[in-house]
């Protein structure tokens, strides 16, 4: 027999508990179960390598960790939904380039290490209120993200086909070779990122960032005449995360660690469960609860104190640092009301998570002509009010969680060089939910810095 290699899995793991959640009903899954299809799928899947190393995730706890603490900030951004037409390399490497660049603004304001970490490599499975989608007289399945079904509105591109998980890994792990590379091989190099932040301030509509980008030039000019050529100034840890949907898929990921034994979901380094499936006796909770990744829960306005609790004690009993994060999408009009009964019992119980926000998912709209959006001011608010709470409560803020495009795409109103509702006719593009754009993902980065600074 061949000896693993550390942290490599080969073959799911086998531990019945893992498989508990089939019992559950998990809500959100598509209609193949049962086909001769699927069950062939899920067995491929199970031969296929790991996409990340248990090793990773172990680091990546740890950096949580300091999240938790008030020493690190965790930056996650990418699409709502992944697809697979969009994984080209110039794509993946402009959002990459993008959450690197909002890195750069975050650590100097944040002035600690900052966690960067993509919506990437895997994130294309999708939680609808609708299983259907009519348009005219036709009624089809709704989309459910390019690992389920098409977009196209048609009924053979509807029709959900489990073929479309050996797609999605090899689309994840393809984007993931891609940004292993650009962030491991020197061309995110900090200077070279810096540089590139100093294109986006040659926009003048940007001026009032020109104190903070001023500064940072500055810190970077001082390190270079100090002769600071170090490691870490050249190559970037960068996660990968999407939410842990299809549980399936999931579970074919799924796999023993060979240093302590333990199971990884290997589709990715963090995974989170939605907020409509993060019943406390769901499906996805239970298996979630089974793997050692660390987890996040989106909370939304309607959560209880008891709620987040009851979460902390299933999905991290042992109070592991860095195990679990709340990822908090109130909506700009609520989270002033909403958020501090939350945080002050999970406060009052001693547990450490991450408090991060999401200021996207509580502000949607529906635009006059008729495209759903957001609008940039009650996204920035979402993000002040999540400052304001945690300040007056001495919690931690610990993150800032955005859909975001590297692209010049316009689907989110407003911004200091505004995106306006004309636009969307020819630059709207998502198939889900609507993104921050290259310059408004800057500009919320620069604002954020400065709400760090004042921390
Ligand atoms: C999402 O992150 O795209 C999403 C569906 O969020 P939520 O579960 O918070 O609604
Ligand atoms: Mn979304």
């Amino acid at each position: 027999m061949h000896t693993p290699l550390a942290g490599t899995q080969s073959g799911p793991a086998t531990d019945p508990a893992l498989d508990a959640w089939r019992q559950m009903n998990p809500k959100q899954q598509p209609s193949w179960a049962g086909t001769p299809e699927h069950a062939r799928v899920l067995s491929e899947l199970g031969t296929l390598p790991p996409l990340v190393f248990a090793g990773e995730v172990d680091v990546l706890k740890s950096r949580l960790a300091a999240a938790a603490r008030g020493e690190a900030f965790l930056l996650q951004g990418g699409d709502c939904a992944e697809t697979f037409s969009a994984a080209t390399a110039d794509r993946i490497q402009a959002r990459v380039k993008t959450i690197l660049q909002m890195a750069v603004v975050l650590t100097y304001g944040a002035q600690m290490p900052v966690i960067k970490m993509g919506r990437m490599a895997g994130q294309f499975a999708k939680p609808r209120s609708s299983d259907v989608e009519t348009r005219g007289d036709v009624t089809l399945p709704a989309f459910r993200g390019d690992i389920v079904n098409g977009y196209d509105f048609t009924p053979e591109s509807r029709a959900h086909n489990p073929q479309r998980m050996i797609t999605a890994y090899n689309t994840s792990a393809s984007t993931l070779n891609l940004i292993r590379a650009f962030t491991q091989g020197g061309f995110a190099d900090l200077r070279s990122v810096h540089s590139w932040n100093q294109g986006f301030m040659a926009n003048p509509a940007y001026h009032e960032y020109e104190q903070l980008a001023g500064e940072i030039d500055r810190a970077v000019h001082f390190m270079e005449a100090c002769g600071a050529d170090f490691e870490a100034l050249k190559r970037a840890e960068f996660y990968a995360a999407h939410e842990a949907l299809l549980l399936d898929y999931e579970r074919a990921l799924t796999r023993t660690d060979s240093r302590t034994g333990l199971p990884y979901d290997t589709s990715g380094h963090f995974l989170w469960i939605g907020e409509r499936t993060r019943e406390l006796d769901g499906a996805h909770v239970d298996f979630l609860s089974k793997v050692k990744n660390p987890i996040g829960v989106k909370l939304g306005p309607t959560t209880t104190g008891q709620d987040a609790i009851d979460l902390i004690n299933k999905l991290d009993p042992e109070r592991e640092p860095g195990r679990l994060t709340f990822i908090t999408r109130m909506g700009a009009g609520k989270i002033r009301e909403a958020l501090p009964p939350i945080v002050q019992a999970v406060r009052d119980t001693g547990a450490q998570v991450v408090w991060v926000t999401d200021p996207m998912h509580g502000n949607t709209i529906t635009s006059k002509n008729g495209y759903k959006t957001r609008r940039f001011e009650d996204v920035l608010d979402e993000v002040r009010g999540f400052f304001e709470v945690h300040r007056s409560l001495g919690t931690v803020p610990g993150g800032l969680h955005v859909e975001m495009t590297g692209d010049d795409v316009a689907e989110c109103l407003g911004g200091s060089d505004p995106v306006v509702e004309e636009q969307f006719d020819s630059l709207y593009e998502t198939v889900v939910d609507p993104r921050l754009n290259h310059a408004q993902s800057l500009e919320l980065a620069f604002l954020v810095a400065e709400g760090l600074a004042r921390r």
